[in-house]
């Protein structure tokens, strides 16, 4: 990977190569971290950041539930966001805000300052260069989440990213593109880092945040973008043969944006192929952005 040059940390830009933390950080330890994804997209009427407070919102909210204290305000942070995008010279960018326990003490309640950093880089489509069109296979993982008593799904927080990563590595061990996870009840949760929409009867079905998953704020436009067209939207415990017999299957994050699934667990879903609801979905997501969806929800925040 080629690294950008700049990086803001905490309060100030930065050489990328100067963003660095000591090894007895406690997040490296026991995973205290907490960060976001956010895309920065171009429009017609400039590049603009997809639901930068949002997200920002939910940096604080994932930091809340493990008292990680992150000293600036909200729009501080916004503005960080901005800040770095335009530091490294880019337009479209991925941005990887992140807040984390430092160095400051040994132990599980060490009281440790807080650093934070953003980091913005280009970045394409997550799954594989084609798959926005073509569509991945995908496979259920032998992992489940976590249940919903052990750690909190809601938080985005580093260390829950250890499963994401027992998900993930599996399912491209094996040759998918993506892992599904089962929670701890058995029934659907979620992809290593998306979330999930079924379609029956064209109707859109997803599982609910009960099922050990993130809230993703993809997941939160796409079932607000159905609604405003009038298509149904279901929030439902779903078990996991539903994937099979689902007319249509798709992932959803920041990151994987609205990436078909062709197949689960070699079984085909629907016709193979990105159904015509997926298609209508990408539509009214990708034309926020192209402008033919109108951004009534005041998503686009200009960088
Ligand atoms: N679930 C998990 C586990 C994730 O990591 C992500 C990506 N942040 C999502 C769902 C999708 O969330 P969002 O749409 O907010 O990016």
């Amino acid at each position: 990977m080629r690294y950008p040059e700049h990086i803001w940390q905490n309060g100030a830009i930065k050489p990328w190569a100067e963003a660095t933390t000591h090894v007895m950080a406690h997040a490296l330890h026991y995973g205290s971290s907490v960060f976001e994804g956010i895309r920065c997209y171009e429009t017609r009427d400039g590049h603009a950041i997809f639901r930068l407070t949002d997200h920002i919102k939910r940096l604080f909210a994932s930091a809340k539930i493990y008292d990680i204290g992150i000293p600036y305000t909200v729009e501080q942070l916004n503005a960080a966001c901005r800040e770095v995008i335009r530091a490294n010279g880019l337009g479209r960018a991925y941005l990887r805000p992140i807040a984390f326990r430092g160095l400051g003490g040994f132990g599980l309640s060490a009281d440790c300052p807080t650093d934070v950093a953003v980091a913005a880089w280009d970045m394409g489509p997550y799954l594989g260069p084609d798959v926005l069109e073509a569509g991945i296979d995908a496979c259920v993982s032998s992992w489940q989440r976590f249940a919903p008593n052990t750690i909190p799904a809601g938080a985005k927080a580093g260390g829950n990213y250890l499963s994401g990563q027992l998900v993930a590595r599996e399912a491209r061990r094996l040759g998918f593109g993506e892992g599904i996870a089962l929670a701890s009840t058995g029934l659907l949760s979620e992809g290593a880092g998306e979330n999930l929409f079924l379609v029956f009867d064209g109707a859109l079905h997803t599982t609910p945040v009960s099922a050990a998953l993130l809230n993703g704020i993809t997941r939160n436009s796409i079932i607000r973008l159905a609604r405003d067209a009038g298509i149904e939207v279901v929030e439902r415990d779903l078990p996991r043969e539903y994937l099979y017999l689902c007319d249509e299957l798709f992932m959803c994050g920041t990151a994987a944006e609205i990436t078909p699934i062709r197949s689960v667990d070699g079984k085909q879903v629907g016709e193979g192929k990105p159904g015509a609801l997926t298609r209508r979905m990408q539509d009214l997501f990708f034309g926020l952005f192209s402008g033919k969806t109108p951004d009534t929800h005041g998503w686009l925040e200009p960088l």
